[in-house]
């Protein structure tokens, strides 16, 4: 299929091709016709699938016709970094257009936003808090909106803005095409979804099991060298752009501060800083000044950058959601990547609901030539294996783990299978490495 047979104005195909988008994705072959033709549309899809211009290309066919400078598409996103993305989005693939977006979200100043709206725009991309300030301050009509879109909507959900949606929801009409996009679907966000869509088409891709293009790989460790460890990683392999995910904010910030220290090109992205450092941060990271963006889960909504080699879970996430959430940043766009996990003996558990959701066992690995020092990595794969067989017996039948498996099972479509390498390392397309140092 072609971007051409969507019939989508002139215009936009020029900007779809400008932007370097070749062939749609399947999200968006998928959605595309479904919206031009005003349906509701429930999308269960995670990030990196091509969701954002598979809502954003037939929003934007919409409004060549008419009228301009009225609020008549309303996105709602979680953080301000995905905001920024469609606002992005729209904006590339609008660019031969007359219509025009605006970010809207707290932690700037609203001064900006004022003057856009008093300007007059067609498209909000907006996250829920600022939004009902501007509600509540009276700077913004939204009688008119004829579309609205809930993007991450389970993220929405889980950071609390549910009662914030709910009262948004009171300044729309209600007679307006509504699309709604979560990666997965706990039964509030079913609620909702039933409650606010019209007869909606549901549009399905790799529901929670993380993109198939991303490999997978747990490192088991301890707290304590997991500093050593990850230093011990970079040093060995070739990788391009590499994105570290810490439990906390403080620990994002001592980890990019200690690789910084240690000579890499790194910078951190957590919720203690203030937004212009967050955008620079990002901004650095997908021009290629960073080489290593360490993130919290919450600040890595929403980075648009393409190309990233590794995921490294320096921390094992909270929920197996996070972990889809992270790994997505990866292995974007129908590129392949490396999502490594260190693992403690408190971890495990996680490690096996992970498992669950991919269907598959993770391959464990022992980073070469790394000096674990009295920890044997093999015997807290032993200690897991033998309380997951327990596990595995109480639930009778359940699938048993695999572990010390060295061999990546294959992975339909994935390119990313490397079967029986030995190292942990990348693989051969991967050829800059973050350890590419400043000068001296
Ligand atoms: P999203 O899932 O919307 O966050 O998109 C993930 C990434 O894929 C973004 O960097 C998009 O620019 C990119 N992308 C979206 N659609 C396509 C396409 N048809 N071909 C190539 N890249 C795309």
């Amino acid at each position: 299929m072609n971007f051409a047979d969507f019939s989508l104005d002139a215009r936009l195909n020029a900007a779809v091709e400008a932007v370097g988008y070749e062939t749609p994705t399947p999200i968006q072959e998928q959605s595309i016709p479904l919206v031009l033709a005003g349906r509701d549309v429930l999308g269960l899809a995670q990030t990196g699938t091509g969701k954002t211009a598979a809502f954003a290309l037939p929003i934007l066919q919409r409004l060549i016709t008419g009228p301009l400078r009225k609020v008549r598409v309303l996105v709602v996103a979680p953080t301000r970094e995905l905001a920024e993305q469609i606002h992005q989005t729209f904006t590339d693939l609008g660019q031969n257009l007359k219509v025009t977006s605006t970010p809207i979200y707290g932690g700037v100043s609203k001064r900006p936003q004022l003057a856009a709206l008093r300007r007059g725009v067609e498209i909000v991309v907006a996250c829920p808090g600022r939004l009902l300030d501007h509600i509540g301050e009276g700077d913004i009509d939204l009688s008119n909106v004829e579309v609205l879109v809930l993007d991450e909507a389970d993220r929405m959900c889980d950071m609390g803005f549910l009662p914030d949606i709910r009262r948004i929801l009171k300044h729309l009409p209600s007679q307006r095409q509504t699309l709604f996009f979560s990666a997965t679907m706990p039964d509030d966000i079913r609620n909702l979804s039933a409650e606010i869509l019209d007869n909606p088409a549901t549009v399905q891709i790799g529901m929670i099991a993380p993109a198939e293009t991303v490999s997978h790989a747990i490192f088991p460790i301890t707290d304590k060298l997991k500093n050593r460890l990850l230093l011990g990683m970079l040093k060995q392999t070739p990788t391009g752009r590499v994105l570290v995910f810490t439990r906390t904010k403080r620990r994002a910030r001592n980890l990019a501060q200690l690789l910084s220290n240690e000579g890499y090109n790194s910078t951190a992205l957590q919720g203690n800083m203030a937004q212009n450092r967050r955008q620079a941060s990002i901004d650095g990271f997908r021009d290629g000044k960073f080489d290593i963006l360490v993130a919290t889960d919450i600040a890595s909504r929403g980075i648009d950058v393409t190309d990233i080699s590794h995921v490294i879970n320096f921390d094992i996430p909270d929920t197996v959601d996070a972990y889809t959430h992270r790994i997505g940043r990866t292995g974007r766009a129908e590129q392949s990547g490396d999502a490594f996990t260190f693992v403690t003996e408190n971890d495990e558990p996680m490690v096996r609901d992970i498992e669950k959701v991919l269907g598959e066992p993770l391959e464990r690995r022992r980073l070469p030539e790394f000096d674990y020092g009295d920890f044997v990595p093999e015997r807290q794969t032993a200690i897991a294996q033998a309380q997951s067989n327990t596990s595995a017996r109480n639930r009778r039948g359940g699938r048993r783990p695999n572990f010390n498996n060295n061999n990546r099972s294959p992975r339909p479509g994935g390119g990313a299978s490397r079967s029986g390498q030995k190292s942990w390392s990348g693989s051969p397309r991967q050829q800059r490495s973050p350890g590419t140092r400043r000068s001296g």
